[in-house]
C-alpha cells in the first residue's frame, strides 16, 4: 500500500487537506484515509514543476530518453505490485491489471522515450531570399494533468509520457478514488528524473483540481474526464489562455450491416461492451444492427453476456469486476431502471446489482432501444449495451452521427467498399472495422465534438505539448 497522498519535488508527503476515503469497490471496503494537498502544498507542486523546467526542458532528448527507458524498465520489474495497486484500488481482474494496464503504461514510456528524439517538422532553408529560416519545437512549460478513475495508471502514463518526453514538467492531479498508482508511478518517476519534473498531487477536483488548473504559471491543461468537466476548465482557463487537450467520453455505435460476420461481432460486442465493467469512453455500448439479423444478435449476444466470469478480481479466469463506487453502480442502475420503465426497451439479461459485497453490476443487454432513448444517447459508463435495429444503410450512418459525442466507433461488414465509406463519413476519432476497442500507442487516440481535442497516444499527442516557433536569420 502506498502511505503517503502526495509526491511534490521528488519527495513522498503526506497532504495537509482534508481527507479522502479510498475504497476497494470489490468488497466495499475502505482501504485508506488520504489527506488531499492543501493550497500551500499545490503551489509547491507547482514551484517544483517550474524550478524543475528550468533543469529537464535543457536536456537533450537522448538525456531524456535515456530516463525514461530506465522507468519503463522499472515499471515492468514493479509490474506485479502495480497490477496488485490497480486491482485494490478499481476492483480490476488480476490478469487484465497486469497484461493491459501495466503493459500499456511501459509501452507508452517506450514509445515517447523515441518519440521524443524524432520529433518531424519543416526543413530550416532560405523561404524568402537572403533569410535562414528554420522552425523550433519548444517545450511550453508546466503542463497540468487531470486524470478519471477508470484508467487510473495508463491515463497516468497518457498524462506524463508524452508531456516529459516533449521538455515539459508535470503537475498531475489523479482522480480522487483511484490515487493509489500514481502515486507509486510518480516515485518511480523520481528515481531516474530531477526532482520536480514529475509531481502528483491529490484531492478533490472543486478544490485541488480547480487551484491547479486555474494557475498563472502553468501553460497547459489536459483533462481525461467527463464533459461538464471540460466545460468547467475551459472557463476556468480563460483568463490565463491555456492551452488545453481534453478526453471527454463518448458513445461508440457499432454498426453491424447485413452482411457482417455476426459471430465475430458478437464476440466483439460481449467483450468491447463489458470490458473494464463497461467504463470506458469507447465501450461497444450502441449497437445498430440490420433488421435481418437482429434477432440472432439478440439471442448470441444474451448467451455470451451471461457466459461472462463476473466476481473476485483476484480470481483467475474472472473477467468482470465491480463498477468504481457503490454511487456509479447506482447510477448504472437509474439508466437501465428508466429504460426499462418508460421506453419500448427490454432487458435481456441482467439489470440488477447482485447481493453481497462490492459495487458490482451484472453485464446488461437492452433490446429494442430507440435511436432516440435516453439509454441510446448517454454515456452511462457501466456494462450496460443498447441494441436498436435498423432497417437500411444509410439510416445506421445518419443514427450514429447523431449524437453529442464522436470518440470511437465500429462497421462490421464483408464489402470493403461499404467499409471504406462508412469510415469516411463517420464522425468520431477512431472508427475501427470489424474490430472494437483496439488501441495502438503508434495511433492516435482522441475525438471530435463533445469528445474533446487533442490526441492522446502517438506522436500527435507529443506534438499537443510543444509549441512551433520560427527563428528567423537576414545574411
Ligand atoms: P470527472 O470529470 O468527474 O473527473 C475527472 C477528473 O477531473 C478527476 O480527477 C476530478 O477530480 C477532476 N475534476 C473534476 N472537476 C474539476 C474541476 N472543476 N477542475 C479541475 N479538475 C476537476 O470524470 P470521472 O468520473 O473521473 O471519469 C469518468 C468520465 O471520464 C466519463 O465521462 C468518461 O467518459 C470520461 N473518460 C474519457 C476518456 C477518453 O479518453 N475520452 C477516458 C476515460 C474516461
Amino acid at each position: 500500500m502506498i502511505a503517503h497522498s502526495q509526491f511534490i519535488a521528488g519527495r513522498p508527503a503526506n497532504g495537509e487537506g482534508e481527507p479522502e476515503a479510498v475504497f476497494n469497490p470489490a468488497t466495499g471496503e475502505q482501504i485508506a484515509s488520504l489527506a488531499s494537498a492543501s493550497k500551500a502544498q499545490v503551489e509547491a507542486a507547482v514551484a517544483a514543476a517550474q524550478q524543475a523546467f528550468t533543469v529537464w526542458s535543457k536536456m537533450t532528448p537522448a538525456d531524456r530518453s535515456r530516463r525514461m527507458l530506465k522507468i519503463a524498465d522499472r515499471i515492468e520489474e514493479l509490474a506485479d505490485d502495480f497490477a496488485a495497486l490497480e486491482m485494490l484500488n478499481c476492483g480490476k481482474p488480476i490478469g487484465t491489471a497486469r497484461a493491459v494496464d501495466v503493459g500499456n503504461t511501459l509501452d507508452v514510456f517506450r514509445f515517447y522515450a523515441g518519440a521524443a528524439r524524432t520529433v518531424p517538422g519543416v526543413p530550416a532553408g532560405e523561404y524568402k531570399a537572403g533569410h535562414t529560416s528554420m522552425v523550433r519545437r519548444d517545450p511550453l512549460g508546466i503542463c497540468v494533468g487531470i486524470a478519471p478513475w477508470n484508467y487510473p495508471l495508463m491515463m497516468a502514463s497518457w498524462k506524463i509520457a508524452p508531456v516529459i518526453a516533449a521538455g515539459n514538467t508535470v503537475v498531475l492531479k489523479p482522480s480522487e478514488h483511484t490515487p493509489l498508482s500514481a502515486l507509486k508511478l510518480a516515485e518511480v518517476c523520481a528515481e531516474f528524473l530531477p526532482e520536480g519534473v514529475v509531481n502528483v498531487v491529490t484531492g478533490n477536483g472543486s478544490g485541488v483540481g480547480a487551484q491547479l488548473v486555474a494557475h498563472r504559471q502553468v501553460r497547459m491543461v489536459s483533462l481525461t474526464g467527463d464533459v461538464a468537466t471540460g466545460r468547467k476548465i475551459l472557463e476556468a482557463v480563460a483568463p490565463t489562455i491555456k492551452r488545453t487537450h481534453f478526453e471527454l467520453g463518448g458513445k461508440a455505435p457499432v454498426i453491424v450491416l447485413a452482411d457482417a460476420d455476426i459471430a465475430a461481432a458478437v464476440e466483439a460486442i460481449a467483450e468491447g461492451g463489458f470490458y473494464n465493467a463497461g467504463q470506458d469512453c469507447t465501450a461497444a455500448c450502441r449497437v445498430y444492427v440490420h433488421a435481418s439479423l437482429y434477432d440472432r444478435l439478440v439471442a448470441d449476444l444474451k448467451l455470451a453476456t451471461e457466459a461472462i466470469p463476473m466476481g473476485d478480481p483476484a480470481a483467475a479466469g474472472t473477467q468482470l469486476g465491480p463498477l468504481i463506487t457503490a454511487r456509479q453502480r447506482d447510477r448504472v442502475d437509474g439508466f437501465v431502471a428508466r429504460a426499462a420503465a418508460d421506453t419500448p426497451a427490454e432487458v435481456v439479461t441482467g439489470g440488477y446489482a447482485p447481493e453481497g459485497e462490492g459495487f458490482f453490476y451484472a453485464p446488461t443487454l437492452i433490446a429494442g432501444a430507440r435511436h432516440t432513448d435516453e439509454i441510446v444517447q448517454k454515456e452511462v459508463f457501466g456494462p450496460v449495451v443498447s441494441i436498436t435495429r435498423f432497417e437500411e444503410d444509410n439510416q445506421a450512418l445518419d443514427w450514429a452521427n447523431d449524437s453529442e459525442y464522436g470518440l470511437a466507433s465500429s462497421v462490421w461488414t464483408r464489402d470493403v467498399g461499404k467499409a471504406a465509406r462508412f469510415a469516411a463519413e463517420l464522425q468520431y476519432g477512431v472508427t475501427w472495422i470489424n474490430t472494437h476497442s483496439v488501441n495502438a500507442t503508434e495511433m492516435p487516440h482522441g475525438g471530435v465534438k463533445s469528445s474533446g481535442y487533442g490526441s492522446d497516444l502517438s506522436i500527435y499527442s507529443l506534438e499537443h505539448y510543444m509549441t512551433t516557433r520560427h527563428v528567423m536569420i537576414k545574411h
